[in-house]
């Protein structure tokens, strides 16, 4: 017999061995089984507790079966021209990815090459880091200061291979954020020099009139790339729709990286129609406003400690190990999000869901504290 047997161990780059896959949670119903529970409450990934904006549902619910056997939009056409409409920029500025998720390899496979670097956070939304090392780059990770990006040693950290800067603002999971002013200060001392992204997943959740609208950046920034998503604010995460929006030159840089027809049929259908639901907009912040204005003092009254600021979510501190805090929540049919991965041992980020859920979440933490 031939030895067909591939030598894997000379085939794979370095930087790919030392890398270990994420391994995402199992699906519901096998959850379920395992954790013997009848009602599974999510509350580890920040999906909306109102569900898709109501815009949308006429679309999913009417979605013909034939439609299926058909290639959709390639470049999400109709979508890219509702969001020109709704931000004021020409169709050509935006790219449409798979979630944003995919937007942020995009950006990485256009500007980065062997030897160069990306500088980001120690402690935020852990996909810039990870498409950046499997990718062959080193992702510069800078501490937090209170909580939030620092742009000092953001700055500092930048050296001359650096060519992306991501910032989430607000940050997942700590929910804080640069001020109009802040994020205007680092820019100019950025300078045209490296590309700035803004991850704004959770833009829509803030109400602040010193929030700054990355958007609005773009004209004067035309090194600054800002993401945005459906999955959250209008709860298409089953759908996976997000995009990017930039200057001409830069996006038409990013689009060669692109793969077309990555984004389906009926999350660009669905998109076209939330996109301008207001509405659910105000609905959802209403929501969550009043769900953190119960869920806070019980968590004061525990003695906890707590991080809160913008966002969908609140991280608690606990006086014990967060993945023994992820078993004793599942067993009772709530799912958080344990966060030593976000290198925040002892953290749990619990999303604002359902009034029910957080009636339940909130008892189950007394029970397990006492
Ligand atoms: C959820 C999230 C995303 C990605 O969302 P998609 O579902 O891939 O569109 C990006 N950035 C941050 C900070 C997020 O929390």
């Amino acid at each position: 017999m031939k030895d067909t047997a591939v030598p894997l161990d000379q085939l794979v780059p370095e930087h790919i061995k030392g890398f270990e896959a994420y391994i995402p949670s199992q699906p519901d119903d096998m959850l379920k089984k395992l954790y013997g529970l009848e009602t599974l409450h999510r509350l580890n990934n920040n999906e909306n507790p109102l569900g898709p904006a109501p815009a949308a549902w006429p679309v999913l619910e009417n979605f013909p079966p034939r439609e299926a056997a058909i290639y959709p939009s390639g470049d999400a056409w109709h979508l890219r021209r509702a969001l020109g409409e709704r931000f004021g920029l020409d169709p050509d500025q935006f790219i449409v990815g798979n979630g944003a998720n995919e937007v942020i390899a995009f950006v990485i496979k256009a500007f980065c090459r062997e030897g160069d670097n990306i500088v980001t956070a120690d402690k935020t939304f852990a996909v810039y880091e990870w498409v950046a090392e499997f990718s062959g780059f080193k992702a510069r990770l800078v501490p937090l200061k209170d909580f939030a990006f620092d742009p000092e040693t953001m700055l500092s950290a930048i050296d001359e291979r650096t060519k992306i800067i991501f910032i989430c603002n607000p940050n997942n999971p700590t929910g804080t954020w640069w001020k109009r002013d802040q994020l205007e200060a680092f820019l100019e001392r950025v300078g045209g020099r490296r590309i700035v992204v803004l991850d704004e997943a959770y833009c829509e959740f803030v109400e602040d009139d010193e929030f700054p609208d990355g958007i609005e950046f773009l004209q004067r920034y035309p090194n600054l790339v800002t993401f945005r998503t459906f999955s959250k604010m209008y709860g298409l995460a089953g759908l996976r729709i997000g995009y990017l929006a930039g200057s001409r030159e830069v996006v038409d840089i990013i689009r060669r990286t692109c793969v077309v027809y990555s984004i389906n049929t009926l999350a660009q259908a669905a998109a076209l129609e939330a996109v301008n639901d207001d509405d659910h907009v105000r609905r959802t912040r209403d929501h969550i406003a009043g769900e953190k204005r119960k869920l806070l003092p019980r968590l004061e009254k525990l003695g906890l400690e707590y991080q809160s600021d913008a966002g969908c979510f609140v991280m608690i501190r606990l006086p014990f190990s967060d993945t023994l805090a992820y078993r004793k929540f599942m067993f009772k049919g709530i799912m958080i999000r344990s966060m030593t991965g976000f290198r925040f041992p002892n953290w749990i980020r619990v999303s604002i869901g359902s009034s029910a859920a957080m009636e339940a979440f909130a008892t189950a933490l007394e029970e397990i504290i006492a």
